[in-house]
């Protein structure tokens, strides 16, 4: 007996009892991507969990079954004769995967799915039994400087990518004479390996899917129906982007065989820090030094903005340290269109130094003439202390 037997559907799916269709899917898209035989080649474990989840995907994803299931138990939805797994659930690995690509739909998402686990760009991509393959999914890095994240830019990447032979129009052969049905596979694409109690279907080693040989190979690409070639990717990156954000370019990657959709590029974006300009969000912020005169008397400033104009703000006098000042929508434009950010100025008083005579004479007798009105954050902290020591 299966031990899928003894546990619980839910448990297996790790949700509760009154989880909605969102969630239960979810969570089988997390586990059976843990799972999946193709991440965990030769693990018996593995491969038993994968059954086991696709099991209770396949019962708590459709309301009939699900109904049943919950009012008499795994015998409601596996007693009937007709169920092809059993009283044992999943006898099969086909059973299993089937379901898996049933919950994912297209290939493409399977892939984005294994590739944002941290699966690396370069492989081939493709599922075994499939002679339609798609192609590998491409990373590359872009580094911008802050006032091209603001802006927005358009950007050239020159990309190795496989594509189709131009020669032998991604046939591989040198003439449609050239192509048989493969002796292996008998022209199935795949071949079933017998592990333990289920069988493993597999893409064909010897045609890799295809179904055929190629008895006389293209002389350009030698067969693989595909070639290396630069391509020139044009990027355009929106206004606003941040560093860690990521540009899907559809079909940019290798090119599929067999008929199999192309690849993807993902573009990672780096934003590089600026020497007067820092980000937070969409805001930007900017560091303002200002004479501690100026900070009394008060002044008018022009700032630089990200955007090639000046801003003038207003200093008002008694200006302390560490204030903001707000200039609204100077900073970055939100990248999925909410508005713009803002423009912050962040002052900072600098203290005189290097006084000569005639300053410090000044500043002695401005020193002798300070009353407490004149600094209140000073009188009230003295106050505190007395309060504190009295
Ligand atoms: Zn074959
Ligand atoms: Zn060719």
């Amino acid at each position: 007996m299966a031990s899928s037997a003894m546990s619980d559907y839910y448990e297996i799916l790790e949700v509760s009892k009154d989880a909605n269709a969102a969630d239960i899917k979810k969570s089988y898209r997390k586990l059976a991507l843990k799972y999946h035989p193709d991440k965990n080649p030769g693990d018996k474990e593995a491969e038993k969990k994968f059954k086991e989840i696709s099991e209770a995907y396949e019962v708590l994803s459709d309301e009939n079954k699900r109904r049943l299931y919950d009012q008499y138990g795994k015998e409601g939805v596996m007693g009937g004769a007709g169920h092809p797994g059993g009283a044992q659930g999943f006898s099969s690995m086909e059973e299993a995967l089937r379901t898996f690509m049933g919950a994912f739909g297209g290939g493409e998402t399977i892939f984005e799915s294994f590739f944002g686990g941290g699966g690396a760009g370069g492989d081939r991509g493709g599922f075994a039994g499939q002679s339609r393959r798609q192609g590998a999914s491409k990373r590359a890095n872009i580094t911008l400087t802050l006032e091209e994240a603001a802006k927005g830019v358009e950007k050239e990447l020159v990309i190795t990518n496989y594509v189709s032979c131009k020669e032998c129009h991604g046939s591989g052969a040198k003439s449609p004479q050239g192509i048989t049905r493969c002796d292996r596979c008998g022209g199935q694409g795949v071949v079933y390996e017998q592990r333990g109690f289920f069988s493993m279907s597999m893409s064909c080693p010897k045609c890799h899917g295809e179904g055929k040989s190629i008895t006389e190979p293209c002389l350009k690409c030698h067969g693989e129906g595909l070639v290396k070639e630069k391509q020139h990717v044009k990027v355009s990156i929106p206004a606003g982007i941040d560093s860690g954000m990521r540009l899907k370019l559809s079909g940019k990657g290798d090119a599929g065989q067999g008929g199999g959709p192309a690849g993807d590029l993902y573009v990672f974006i780096q934003v590089e820090d600026h020497e007067i300009f820092q980000r937070e969000g969409d805001d930007v912020i900017i560091d303002l030094p200002i004479s501690f005169s100026e900070a009394a008397l008060g002044c008018k400033k022009d700032v630089p903005s990200l955007f090639q104009h000046t801003c003038r703000i207003t200093i008002p006098a008694g200006t302390q340290n560490g204030k903001i000042f707000r200039v609204k929508g100077d900073g970055f434009p939100n990248v999925h269109g909410h508005g713009k950010g803002d423009l912050l100025v962040k002052i900072f008083v600098e203290t005189p130094t290097n006084l000569n005579t005639r300053q410090k004479e000044l500043l002695t007798e401005f020193s002798s003439l300070e009353k407490p009105a004149n600094l209140p954050k000073q009188k009230g902290f003295l106050d505190k202390l007395k309060e504190l020591f009295s």
